[in-house]
């Protein structure tokens, strides 16, 4: 495990309310959030970022999109919409070295593909 934040969320010596864990994910809502929900799924083991996964990771990967679908679901934003983002390195803005996913929604997010 690295000396970041969400290291230490995992290892619990950062409180955060958890809103959703299991044996491969644990997920909490952003402190900063950027839309009405914007909620945090990230795996139970470090991994640094997309860059780092090995072919034995790809159950959680899975795992972190099948519960990014359930928690938009559960959230209400399933309907209406929302996007998941995952960023890697510097110019995606990764600031946190420990592979994420963004789920976001809650209001119209705009484009940014097309
Ligand atoms: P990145 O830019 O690395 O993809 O996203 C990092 C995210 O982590 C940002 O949206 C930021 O607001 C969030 N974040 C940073 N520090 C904390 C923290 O201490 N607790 C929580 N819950 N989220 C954090």
């Amino acid at each position: 495990m690295k000396n970041n934040i969400f290291s230490k969320i995992i290892n619990n010596e950062i409180k955060v309310k958890i809103i959703y864990k299991d044996k491969y994910v644990t997920a909490f809502n952003d402190i900063n959030p950027k839309s009405p929900i914007h909620i945090i799924i990230i795996p139970n083991i470090y991994i640094k970022n997309l860059n780092y996964i090995i072919k034995d990771n790809i159950i959680i990967l899975g795992r972190m999109l099948f519960i990014a679908s359930k928690l938009a679901k559960k959230y209400k934003i399933n309907k209406s919409g929302y996007r998941v983002v995952i960023n890697c390195n510097k110019n995606a803005g990764q600031k946190i070295n420990y592979l994420h996913l963004h789920i976001l929604g809650g209001c119209y997010l705009g484009d940014i593909i097309n």
